[in-house]
């Protein structure tokens, strides 16, 4: 077992564990790649779904650049916190994208039909920006009917053959236990996805999950300060 586990055994989940976590892999031979060319050993695919800020995925691709790896984010068009079409997000994307990362959607489940439309109107307002969605998507909020959504020409990113071993952060645990502590991954050295959300990353060093929900909460306030300090309302 590597000792690198035992990082993953509490809530130390910060920018310099998130470094050792990912390089511990490259140690054990692991490459981070594309799902195009996966093989069935020794590859991962590193995915980042943002369910909250676009902050902390710029900060989380950045670091993601600097391990020399191209990784998957997936975004809301209908998330609560974020509107994935402000200037300022706009910009973010395109950030993204020239760091080599891809780009996806990160949807909600509810009526297909819908989803379809969605997924078409908002590919073309992001064009419109010259930025580029990927036709992959993933499914906000792990249960229920992920497995079965699909839509023609898209790909849903949990049912990728070759990766039949997942692991998430959900939470900001990984509650099926830690993928360094898998046999199929240390010994067998299997491929398999790795999901983790830059929440539980980049929001403050060394504190619990607590404090992290708190520091979201005051992430949110702030993006909304921000717009409304235009108008002198406080
Ligand atoms: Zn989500």
């Amino acid at each position: 077992m590597l000792l690198e586990s035992k990082l993953l055994n509490t809530n130390k989940f910060n920018k310099k564990n998130y470094f050792k976590f990912l390089k511990s892999f490259k140690k054990l031979g692991y490459k981070f790649v594309n799902f195009k060319n996966i093989k069935e050993k020794k590859n991962i695919i590193l995915r980042h779904d943002v369910d909250f800020s676009l902050d902390l995925a710029k900060k989380i691709a950045i670091w993601d650049k600097n391990l020399g790896i191209n990784s998957y984010f997936f975004f809301q068009y209908d998330s609560p916190f974020y509107n994935l079409l402000t200037t300022k997000n706009i910009n973010t994307l395109k950030f993204i994208q020239k760091l080599n990362h891809v780009l996806g959607f990160h949807i909600t489940v509810k009526k297909k039909s819908e989803i379809k439309k969605e997924l078409f109107l908002f590919s073309k307002l992001l064009a419109v920006n010259n930025i580029k969605f990927d036709k992959i998507f993933t499914i906000h909020k792990v249960g229920e009917k992920k497995q079965k959504l699909n839509f023609s020409k898209y790909k849903n990113f949990y049912k990728n053959k070759s990766l039949k071993i997942y692991y998430a952060d959900s939470g900001g645990t990984f509650r099926f236990g830690s993928p360094l502590k898998d046999k199929e991954i240390i010994l067998n050295k299997s491929t398999f996805q790795l999901n983790l959300h830059p929440v539980w990353w980049v929001s403050n060093k060394n504190t619990t999950k607590k404090q992290k929900i708190k520091s979201i909460k005051k992430l949110v306030v702030n993006t909304l300060n921000d717009e409304l300090s235009s108008y002198k309302l406080l």
